[in-house]
């Protein structure tokens, strides 16, 4: 290992929060290093279309809004790496970040903003037929979808967003949910409800994704219908459909800090209200750690707060050792560096 420089901050995901740290902390002078992790952009670069992100009335696609955090991150100084974390050690400060790619950083301060991940249905045939039928991403796979019927998996936000998205391309989308009332808002529940396009299966739940083709005969697999089970009446039967897109929710991508971070019984990582973990020095912001929210707009100001903190936290660290920082929180001291 080289003599290794350390870092002031290293942000740790590249989501409107990350980069939001990001552009934050560089106009704070902390010449931030923000590591992208593999979805770079996170969750709203698979977006298609965001209409509630204030200072563009007209909307915008996900993948642009993306462009232009990174772009405002970056002018004021952000250096970002497109790599992503393998492990960190809080338990030493400075903090230990590995990567994928083979680096290892040290940092004063970390802020976390890792997102979170579409969660999977769980079914047969979902992990299988992923790309061949099942997608996450009607952006990215809605084209595919030209005069398909296809099948949109919840009964919340996204599914209803995405779903009207995909009606531009499907002859039809049938929205499967397993209660009879939406959880989308209400603006979505009317568009999608007076949409001709859009079918409803109420009370219904995947239990499995069926494909053709595939097995050895030199063509690929292709969704051909889901079985369905009606919760109501118990009937199980199959749906003809050339593809399922699955919002079902997300899970906070927080494996990394297990056994270092406190994380509650969901897998969202602990903050207090200023975005502090339970690792003085280590704040988190966007959706690894809020439930509640979970928008563009509030991940970002998340961002901003969490980087806000982190210098203030650096100013601390200027007058006082890390070790009396942990000792006024009670914490023992950490490993020496
Ligand atoms: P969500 O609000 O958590 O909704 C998930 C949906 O999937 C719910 O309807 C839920 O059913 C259903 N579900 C969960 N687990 C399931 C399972 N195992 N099998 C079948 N169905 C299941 O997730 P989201 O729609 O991705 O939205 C996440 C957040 O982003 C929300 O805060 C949302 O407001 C926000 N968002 C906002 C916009 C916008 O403002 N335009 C767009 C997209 C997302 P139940 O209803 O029965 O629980």
């Amino acid at each position: 290992m080289t003599e290794q420089n350390v870092e002031k901050v290293i942000i740790i995901g590249s989501g409107p929060a990350g980069y939001t740290a990001g552009l934050y902390a560089a106009r704070a002078n902390l010449s931030p290093l923000l590591i992208t992790g593999n979805e770079i952009g996170g969750q709203v670069a698979i977006t298609t279309e965001v209409e509630n992100y204030p200072g563009f009335p007209e909307g915008l696609t996900g993948p642009e809004l993306v462009e232009k955090f990174q772009q405002q991150a970056e002018k004021f100084g952000t250096r970002i790496l497109i790599d992503w974390v393998t492990e960190v050690d809080l338990k030493q400060h400075p903090f230990v970040v590995r990567t994928a790619g083979g680096e290892e950083f040290r940092a004063l301060a970390i802020i976390v903003a890792t997102g979170a991940t579409p969660r999977r249905l769980g079914v047969p045939g979902e992990k299988e037929y992923t790309g061949f039928g099942v997608s996450y991403c009607a952006t990215c796979d809605g084209f595919f979808f030209r005069d398909k019927e296809i099948v949109v998996v919840g009964g919340g936000d996204s599914a209803l967003e995405e779903g009207l998205f995909l009606t531009k391309f499907a002859r039809k989308v049938t929205v499967v949910h397993r209660r009879d009332q939406l959880r989308a808002s209400k603006i979505l529940q009317d568009r999608a409800f007076k949409n001709p396009k859009i079918h409803w299966k109420w009370s219904h739940v995947v239990e499995r994704i069926n494909a053709a083709g595939g097995e050895g005969n030199g063509t690929p697999p292709k969704v051909v219908s889901v079985t369905l089970r009606n919760l109501k009446t118990n009937e199980v039967y199959d749906f003809p459909t050339d593809g399922v897109f699955v919002y079902i929710g997300h899970i906070p991508n927080s494996d990394l800090f297990r056994g270092q971070l406190e994380i509650d019984a969901e897998g969202y990582v602990v903050t207090d209200r200023k975005f502090h973990t339970s690792v003085p020095g280590v704040f988190a912001a966007g959706e690894i750690q809020d439930k509640v929210f979970r928008q563009v707009v509030t991940s970002a100001g998340q961002g901003a707060a969490a980087a806000m903190q982190a210098e203030k936290f650096l100013a601390e660290l200027e007058n006082k050792s890390y070790a009396e920082i942990l000792a006024e929180h009670g914490l023992a001291e950490p490993v020496a560096a």
